[in-house]
């Protein structure tokens, strides 16, 4: 039997290393409207307070709470934007709409509905507490307070709040740009017609996509022959172009299995086996400054070693304050054997059932059946040989939200 000359590597050591090669990358400036996804550089730090004045959560009156008046003399009327000061004293109102600052003197709003105004006159058909329907000036956000860490992802709220302080734009880490090379002199196109013994490369369209999800720029360098100067080449092109290379295929023990030697001759191979199952091949690198992934060729295995190596790495790079995802406990619906030699981790679908988590198998876990995987939103961890069953409780890492 031929050896590998790689050290197996624990998968828990396999991102240690990952992470500990992968670096930060610099900083740029986008716009709001650009920003959704990316991961703030620097710490929102509040300039104003949030609301910057007291301000009117109702349409109403802006009173004395404890004023025994049983009629008031209304005033003025406010409305949001109106920056008229008119002073409440014992006996008077302001009637002031929503968003609209509440009247110096005043320490309450009472809302319409409970009051009925007559020739200039109001009174209250409701008693009112000190501090009703006040937003108080800093209420939400107080100056100076750290509003988003660097680190935090924007989506809506934190891009409302860029905006609610007065930014237009956010300082965001740099997006990876990743190469995806696909090996194999048995690939065609999608668009070709797969002759005998050939099979069309649905890797780089996947692992691109999946580059996509993870935040980063994918860039295509296409399918090349299992010849070495033509490997090399592009590897080398790739590199030059982008912060991170991925290459599909050509890492196991074949004849024609090049990438880990040509990585290992332009840089350092990091490890060149994982003790997992789907995707035993896995190798890191680094080339020149960057790093390299040598993705194995089956789909799933491709798809499952890019999930747990490859994203949480896109998203150091991106500066991401978290870069692996959710564990859950789950209760099986199966029966599994997993590997005897290797962690297993199989696709699963986690859903909430009877105020418990479940998990269900997604039917057979052949490293080449992508059907594994779709609508699957957990990989489920198995230790090696250790057999489980219907009922027991699973470690999930979720992948996917739960539906
Ligand atoms: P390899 O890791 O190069 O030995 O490839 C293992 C198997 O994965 C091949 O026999 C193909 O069936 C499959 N495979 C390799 N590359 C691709 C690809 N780009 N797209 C889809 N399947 C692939
Ligand atoms: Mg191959």
């Amino acid at each position: 039997m031929v050896e590998s000359r790689y050290e197996m590597v624990s998968p828990e050591v396999a991102l240690e290393t990952v992470l500990k090669h992968t670096p930060v990358l610099g900083t740029e400036t986008v716009l709001l409207p650009e920003a959704r996804g990316r991961v703030l550089a620097a710490a929102l730090i509040a300039a104003t307070d949030m609301p910057p004045f007291p301000a009117s959560s109702v349409d109403g009156y802006a009173v004395i709470a404890g004023d025994p008046a049983t009629t008031r003399r209304m005033l003025a009327e406010v409305t949001a934007g109106d920056a008229r000061k008119v002073t409440v004293v014992p006996g008077t109102a302001v009637r002031t709409m929503t968003g609209a600052p509440v009247a110096p003197g005043a320490d309450a709003v009472v809302m319409v509905e409970f009051v009925e105004e007559r020739a200039g006159q109001i009174a209250l058909t409701r008693s009112v507490r000190p501090g009703e329907n006040v937003q108080r000036a800093g209420q939400d956000v107080r100056n100076g307070q750290l509003v988003l860490p660097a680190g935090t992802v924007l989506a809506a709220p934190e891009i409302g709040l860029l905006a609610a302080m007065g930014r237009k734009g956010a300082v965001v880490f740099r997006q990876p740009r990743v190469a995806v090379l696909s090996t194999g002199d048995e690939l065609v196109e999608p668009w070709e017609e797969a002759g005998p013994a050939k099979i069309r490369d649905s890797n780089r369209y996947a692992v691109m996509a999946a580059v996509e999800v993870a935040g980063a720029i994918a860039l295509t360098l296409g399918m090349v022959k299992d010849v070495r100067s033509e490997q090399q080449e592009l590897i080398r092109a790739g590199l030059e172009v982008a912060d991170v290379l991925i290459t599909s295929g050509g890492v196991s023990m074949g004849v024609k299995d090049l990438v880990k030697g040509i990585l290992e001759e332009m840089g350092t191979v990091h490890f060149g086996r994982v003790s997992m199952k789907p995707g035993k091949p896995f190798t890191f690198a680094t080339v020149a400054g960057k790093i390299a992934f040598g993705l194995p060729g089956f789909p799933v295995s491709s798809l499952v070693t890019f999930e747990l190596f490859v994203r949480p790495s896109l998203l150091k790079m991106q500066g991401c304050s978290r870069v692996t995802r959710p564990r859950v406990e789950a209760v099986l619906d199966d029966d599994v054997a997993p590997a005897p030699d290797r962690s297993e981790f199989q696709r699963a679908v986690v859903r909430w059932d009877g105020g418990e988590l479940h998990a269900s198998i997604t039917g057979l876990q052949a490293s080449g059946r992508l059907l594994s995987m779709v609508g699957a939103n957990a990989l489920l961890m198995f230790a090696p040989g250790q057999k489980q069953f219907a009922g027991e409780r699973v470690s999930a890492i979720l992948t996917g939200p739960i539906e």
